[in-house]
């Protein structure tokens, strides 16, 4: 397959034994990312949001543009792989986690096919995922809205100018 654009969202909110704090999984992840062959080409700021309280956990979340020969299935087998090396359990999916990698948009369009949809079902309602897209990727177009995602983050913040999502604001 031809070399394939795609914009990959980084999270983590639980600390890595050897990695530490979710900022450093995020940092590490896109390492990882490399080391196997993705061709990492934009990154953004890392964003954190501290531990409100002693229960509660801190957010890391961040931004990718890379290229690939990989087709959208393939490169998300390889992203999933990449989470469980960093310790991720399957099947927890609210939870606490050391590292979630989701692919957003690709250049190829939309795709629905198994379990993976792209565009990404819920990135234009996620201002943690918005922000540091619109770093990396401005101008590129949501193939169902027509719409930048910098349009799309403009909207969102217009829409909910306070509630960003939960513990992440
Ligand atoms: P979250 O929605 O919090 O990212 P998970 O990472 O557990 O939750 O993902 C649940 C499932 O969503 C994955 O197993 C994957 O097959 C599916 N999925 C569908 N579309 C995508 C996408 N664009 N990127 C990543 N995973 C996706
Ligand atoms: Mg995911």
């Amino acid at each position: 397959m031809a070399k394939t654009s795609y914009l990959v969202a980084l999270g983590s909110n639980r600390r890595h034994g050897a990695h530490g704090a979710p900022a450093g999984v995020l940092r590490a992840a896109i390492a990882a990312m490399a080391a196997v062959g993705i061709e990492v080409e934009r990154v953004s700021a890392i964003r954190t949001t501290p531990a409100l309280g002693p229960a509660g956990r801190g957010f890391a979340n961040a931004a990718v543009l890379v290229a690939s020969r990989l087709g959208p299935p393939e490169l998300l087998a390889l992203l999933k792989r990449i989470e469980r090396s960093f310790g991720r359990r399957a099947g927890r999916r609210w939870g606490p986690r050391v590292l979630d990698l989701d692919i957003i948009l690709w250049s190829g369009g939309c795709w629905a096919e198994g379990a993976l949809t792209l565009p990404h079902r819920e990135f234009r309602k996620r201002r943690f995922v918005l922000d540091p897209l619109a770093e990396v990727a401005p101008a590129w177009r949501d193939p169902l809205t027509g719409a930048t995602v910098l349009q799309l983050r403009h909207r969102l913040a217009r829409a909910a100018p306070v509630d960003r999502g939960p513990a992440r604001s």
